[in-house]
């Protein structure tokens, strides 16, 4: 059936000449890797589950799980190893593997990308009433295109913390899936002109979500704690039967609000992917599958570390302890390099090795919008299905230097990819990623890259079905070449 369709699609690509460029062709393989991006992203409604997809993808390629707890077992060449900052259903994740000729001058190959977007989250006092209807309190998360959650069957997914009666305290993931939840539009009969030119959302008072058509009593009695009295009987109801628990078993929770439509492919051919979370569980996946690529083919000829480090907190900043501030990529390269040290190593051989490792940071960028294309500098307007953008800020918003530019860009060259350039216009202002703060942090050399989408921040962003391939390729490529480039540009 899929195959049909595609003969079909490339006869039609073919006869009407509308045929995209060779190398940004759609192939089964593109739309395959596609179709399991957009199956990672539905099934991680929150960072966690992000976190629980990778590990599990980690685990069925035989990954050794690690905990940062306790002192690590050695270390061995051709070793994959993975952790968790929380250890337990955490929202960061570190997953990386030793090359067959690991020695005292390997380097570190690093990705990274992050596991959060801006959302809407349960505040501790959840319930609120009004208008004979039960609300959900709610605090915004990032900075989110607050007006798309508007009109959207939402429902919730996070953590739950329980206590059995035997007082065993265990932490769960749950994902209710059905909608339960709507912010409604206000009618357009009922805003005045101005009103509906501005469409200005008030964080607190707008986004309240509607959860119940009634108003149930607060639970009572002496069992219940006043943690539970400020949550909404029947929510708590729900999450106790989703998990087959009493409600009286539920301690805490963190729990987001998300749309219930998963991602789906768009356009005429399926050249475009319609999601919530592409920014960056997008960069989440790919960093993973490369992983997964190279750790199945490329271990025996490589001679270096090539981790990937999935962090939380970015949209927030990354100033915590599962962030991209945090000490997890400086523990885990002084870590491995303590576990794989021999005798004779000299004393400052971490520093050597940091000088010499590499960061790419993952992260999605701003392709041109066909309706304000203004918004992009015409030279540096990245396009979907164009393949990976690097992006660049000599203020420093983005890590790119002339040699980690060159660097990524000479490996696309090296497998025929081409990559896009993106450099804000002058008169706007830039976002910015983990690139710059871990290079801060670390002293590592860092190149800030990602692919191109649109409607960044939306609860329903679009990107490129063919961007997932090249964005995977060129990262797999980027753990067996990059040892190749350094050392034609820097030496050994
Ligand atoms: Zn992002």
């Amino acid at each position: 059936m899929i195959t049909r369709f595609f003969l079909l699609t490339a006869l039609f690509n073919v006869i009407s000449g509308l045929n995209f460029p060779s190398s940004h062709e759609l192939t089964p393989r593109s739309m395959d890797m596609a179709r399991s991006a957009m199956d990672y992203i539905t099934k991680s409604p929150s960072p966690n589950h992000a976190v629980e997809q990778g590990v599990n993808m980690l685990i069925k390629a035989d990954f050794v799980k690690l905990d940062e707890r306790k002192p690590w077992p050695p270390l061995k060449n051709g070793g994959k190893y993975y952790f968790q900052r929380e250890h337990t259903l955490g929202s960061s994740l570190v997953a990386f593997t030793i090359g067959h000729h690991y020695s005292s001058s390997s380097r570190f190959k690093i990705i990274g990308a992050h596991t959060d977007s801006p959302n809407l989250r349960i505040k501790p006092k959840s319930r609120r009433t009004h208008s004979s209807l039960t609300l959900l309190n709610v605090e915004t998360y990032g900075g989110g295109l607050w007006h798309t959650w508007f009109d959207r069957d939402l429902s919730l997914a996070g953590k739950v913390i329980l206590k059995n009666p035997s007082g065993i305290i265990t932490q769960r993931l749950v994902n209710l899936k059905k909608p339960i939840l709507r912010i409604p539009n206000l009618a357009i009969h009922l805003q005045t002109g101005p009103e509906r030119e501005a469409f200005k959302v008030n964080k607190e008072d707008h986004l309240q979500p509607v959860l119940s058509g009634y108003i149930e009593k607060v639970l009572g009695g002496n069992e219940t704690s006043s943690w539970q009295k400020g949550h909404e009987p029947k929510l708590l109801r729900t999450l106790a039967s989703e998990l087959g628990v009493e409600i009286s078993e539920i301690v805490d929770f963190e729990l987001h609000l998300y749309d219930t439509l998963g991602a789906s492919f768009n356009g005429l051919d399926g050249e475009f992917i319609t999601s919530s979370r592409l920014d960056n569980q997008m960069g989440c996946y790919v960093s993973l599958q490369a992983l997964l690529n190279h750790a199945d083919k490329g271990l025996k000829n490589d001679s270096d570390v090539s981790l990937i480090a999935l962090f939380d907190h970015e949209e927030v900043g990354s100033s915590s302890t599962t962030g991209a501030g945090s000490t997890l990529i400086e523990e885990s390269v002084k870590r491995i390099s303590g576990a794989m040290r021999e005798e004779e190593d000299g004393q400052d051989l971490l520093e050597c090795q940091i000088r010499k490792s590499f960061v790419v940071s993952f992260d999605m960028a701003h392709a041109e919008h066909p309706n304000y294309s203004t918004k992009h500098e015409k030279f540096h307007a990245p396009k979907l299905n164009s393949g990976v953008v690097i992006k660049t800020n000599d203020n420093q918003r983005y890590a790119t230097s002339g040699q980690t530019g060159y660097i990524f860009r000479e490996i696309g060259r090296k497998i025929g990819h081409d990559v896009q350039e993106f450099v804000v216009r002058n008169d706007c202002a830039c976002g910015s990623t983990i690139g710059p703060i871990i290079s801060a942090r670390t002293g590592m050399r860092c190149v800030d890259v990602g692919t191109a989408q649109l409607s960044m921040h939306s609860i329903r962003e679009m990107g490129g079905t063919k961007d997932v391939e090249m964005a995977v390729d060129l990262l797999e490529a980027f753990f067996e070449r990059f040892r190749e480039i350094d050392e034609e540009l820097n030496g050994e």
